[in-house]
């Protein structure tokens, strides 16, 4: 077959599926079986095992505001070791195989680093590789700035961004996403045994599982795929059988053989709060304190802020943050000089969320979570909704028991007998927003 005739194929391959030795060549198997049924292959590989987490604790044992663009010359180097290693491993099975660098594969970044994003895919070298009949292995979860010129990484989990977006970039029919799991579950399987594989899932709601903690697919890779109309296909590198499509509501509407109103549990437990206490109630503050955030680079999650009842007319507002940006949050606000009478932190924060495409024509979704963490004695901290989504900020140490309860309560374990709506028969959209 004709390199023009054949297809491309995209396939990613995480961190566990690269581990040890065993792993790479049993990668380098699944890519060298794609090659010979006739396909284009490309394939992006994360850094080995917990690689990349032991960077980031070698640059905080060196530094505990490690320079960003350091940072970033730092952990690249995990995902260039694992292609380096899996072209070997094809190489000795008779194939043709180069590894590339992000930046070597025209992968094109803005200059945030440690948490860039794609502007563009400039793929000729890869379609020259393959032209002349190789594999061709990426490093994920990196690229470079055409402004500054350097290595930049995308964010942890990244190299399933690199893969959905090289997938678009080279027309692939599916983007192949090899993990350590068999597909994205009704909760974390880690934490929920019994939980359910979902055959298929929409863009929609696997964009607000990512956002609030499912962390099997990066939530800029599911980003990435909606808008540039890539079907993913998430599943085990260490099994074989079908994982979870993930595709276009419309898609998803139809292959569907149900439509429960909740898809899945989430959870995060690296988190922290901050508490501006005895801020000034006037317009104009929290913009100060959030452009401050906005500026260091900080995503900021729920925000609470209440009403003064005090005759001083000072509020308090609490936000969320990932627990690894709270020194630099804590700088940002610092350097505000005096915008609150107190900072307090927590750094032990987690948060529980509830997902389903069809929760906004179910009313009574929110009383029940409350309910179920209430007779867990799980203090809710803080809350928020959108239309899909109903999360509560709690401490982290309660949210394994949270997930369970909440799985359970709504019946979304895989031998579970799906219970009523709350609601009976007559659905009015009153999920608070
Ligand atoms: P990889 O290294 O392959 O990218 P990750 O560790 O990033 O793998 O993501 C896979 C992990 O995501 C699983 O091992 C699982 O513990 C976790 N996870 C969390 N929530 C979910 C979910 N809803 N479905 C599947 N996996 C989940
Ligand atoms: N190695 C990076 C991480 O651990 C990127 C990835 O695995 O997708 O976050
Ligand atoms: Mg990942």
């Amino acid at each position: 077959m004709s390199p023009g005739e054949s297809k491309t194929v995209v396939m990613k391959f995480g961190g566990t599926s690269v581990a040890g030795a065993e792993q790479i060549k049993r990668a380098a198997r699944r890519i060298v079986a794609a090659r010979d049924a006739g396909n284009r292959a490309v394939a992006v590989l994360s850094a080995r095992g917990k690689t990349t987490d032991e960077l980031v604790a070698q640059a905080l044992e060196i530094s505990d505001r490690p320079d960003s663009r350091e940072m970033d010359m730092l952990l690249s180097t995990g995902e260039r070791i694992s292609c380096a290693l899996c072209a070997m491993a094809i190489h000795d099975m008779g194939h043709k195989a180069i590894s590339l660098t992000g930046s070597q594969a025209g992968i094109v970044t803005d200059s945030s680093h440690t948490k860039a994003r794609i502007i563009d895919v400039r793929a000729d070298r890869i379609r020259e590789a393959l032209d002349e009949d190789r594999i061709v292995l990426v490093a994920g979860f990196q690229g470079v700035s055409t402004e500054s010129h350097d290595v930049t990484t995308l964010g942890r989990g990244g190299s399933d961004t690199t893969a959905v977006a090289l997938a678009a970039a080279l027309g692939a029919d599916v983007c192949e996403i090899y993990t350590d799991v068999a597909g994205v579950f009704s909760a974390d399987p880690r934490i929920v045994p019994d939980a359910r594989k979902l055959s298929v899932a929409s863009y929609e709601e696997t964009l607000e599982m990512a956002a609030s903690g499912a962390r099997v697919l990066q939530l800029r890779s599911v980003e990435y795929a909606r808008n540039h109309g890539v079907r993913i296909h998430c599943r085990s590198s260490f099994e074989d059988g079908p994982g979870t499509l993930v595709v276009s509501e419309e898609e998803a509407e139809q292959e569907k053989v149900e439509q429960p109103f909740v898809t899945a549990v989430t959870h995060t437990d690296d988190e922290a709060r901050v508490t501006l206490t005895g801020i000034r109630d006037e317009p104009g503050v929290a913009g100060e304190i959030f452009t401050a955030l906005a500026e260091a680079g900080i995503n900021v999650d729920v925000i609470i802020q209440n009403e003064p009842v005090g005759d001083d007319e000072l509020a308090d507002l609490s936000f969320t943050i990932d627990r690894s940006e709270l020194l630099t949050a804590t700088d940002a606000i610092a350097a505000l000089g005096g915008v609150s009478q107190g900072v307090r932190t927590d750094d032990r924060i987690g948060k529980v969320s509830i997902i389903g495409a069809g929760m906004r024509s179910h009313p009574g979704v929110a009383a029940k979570v409350f309910e179920v963490l209430g007779a867990e004695e799980i203090n809710i901290e803080m809350i928020s909704t959108s239309p899909i989504k109903i999360s509560c900020v709690i401490s982290a140490d309660r949210v394994p028991g949270a997930v369970q309860a909440l799985h359970e309560a709504f019946g979304l374990g895989a031998d579970a007998v799906r219970p009523e709506d709350p609601a009976g028969a007559e659905h009015r959209p009153t999920i608070p927003s």
